[in-house]
């Protein structure tokens, strides 16, 4: 149910929460992996790159003595090191090892997938174009787990004008937490380019993005704003708004509930929260009391699948 009129401040404001929201089966491993290092090994752990990105958990774990850095070269040799989520490329394996390093691998499987993916592809002699955001760490590590031409494909645009070596010698594969339909549309285009290009068997749109994107589709249908928690560089919270917008609905990304003016929800009936993979439930929580100092609430959850999908924790940790 929309409803479109304006509210007043006696009014109760209706929050429709999204199912599922939150954190994904390859973030809990990855905070999980960082706090059982520290339990085991005691701090400082080092971990290359935000484990997941999210200040708040970042936060936490750096209260308990874990140190984020982004180059292996700023870890002492020896140390106790966890790779992120996000996976790192092959160079990064190597100085680690170069160094000394005691490493437990936090990629995601399911980011790991990926690179097998295009490690296969890279060993049948294909050109592998990699559908993704340049500059973002998973990106990054794919590329650079990938031994032969690697070619990153952001958009439309790009999907037109790239230019392979051979055209009939291509596969592709993808960011996990890309837009479904965004990808769907490059890959028809690539296609239509290019017939002859292979794919991954299935889809590399992780589980947790394509559950968290159809539930703020249904989010965005119900109600007049909604609210995104997760971080300004958390790729699948960013997806998460985008295609609340694109739904026709306002829609905010914000990291906490300090992120939201009073302003902004003052003359409305009815908000849509959902949370990025990487945002802890705790964030939530944290902006339905912020609401509720303001409005009287009537919350509610969508339905939604229920999620089971549980990795275990890397073998140098388990
Ligand atoms: Fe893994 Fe998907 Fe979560 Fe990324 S969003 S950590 S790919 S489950």
């Amino acid at each position: 149910m929309t409803i479109n009129s304006k509210a007043n401040a006696r009014d109760s404001l209706q929050v429709v929460l999204a199912n599922p929201r939150g954190f994904c089966a390859g973030v809990v491993r990855a905070v999980e992996t960082v706090e059982r290092a520290l339990a085991r090994y005691g701090p400082p752990v080092y971990v290359r790159h935000e484990i997941v990105h999210n200040g708040r958990v970042v936060e936490e774990l750096r209260a308990k003595g874990a140190i984020f850095v982004e180059e292996v070269s700023s870890i002492p040799p020896g140390a106790v090191t966890v790779l992120s989520a996000h996976g790192v490329p092959r160079t990064a394996v190597v100085a680690a090892d170069a160094r000394g390093l005691a490493v437990i691998d936090a990629t995601c499987p399911l980011v790991a997938k990926v690179h097998a993916e295009g490690r296969r592809f890279a060993a049948q002699g294909l050109e592998v174009v990699l559908i993704g955001h340049h500059d973002h760490p998973e990106v990054v590590s794919t590329r650079g787990q990938i031994e032969g031409v690697v070619h990153v494909v952001q958009d439309l645009e790009e999907a037109a004008r790239f230019v392979p070596a051979d055209p009939t010698r291509l596969g592709y594969i993808t960011q996990t937490t890309l837009s479904v339909d965004d990808v769907r549309a490059i890959v028809a285009l690539l296609r239509s380019r290019f017939p002859a290009i292979l794919g991954p068997a299935g889809d590399d749109i992780c589980y947790a993005s394509q559950n968290r994107q159809s539930a703020v589709r249904a989010l965005a249908a119900r109600v007049q704003l909604v609210i995104v928690i997760g971080a300004a560089n958390s790729s699948n919270s960013n997806r998460l708004r985008e295609i609340a917008a694109e739904c026709g609905t306002p829609s905010l990304l914000i990291p906490d509930a300090n992120g939201l003016d009073r302003a902004r929800v003052d003359e409305l009936r009815s908000i849509g929260v959902t949370a990025g993979a990487s945002a802890p439930e705790v964030l939530v929580k944290e902006l339905l009391d912020r609401l509720a100092s303001w409005r009287r609430l009537a919350v509610a959850t969508l339905d939604g699948p229920q999620e089971t999908v549980r990795f275990n924790l890397p073998r140098a940790i388990a």
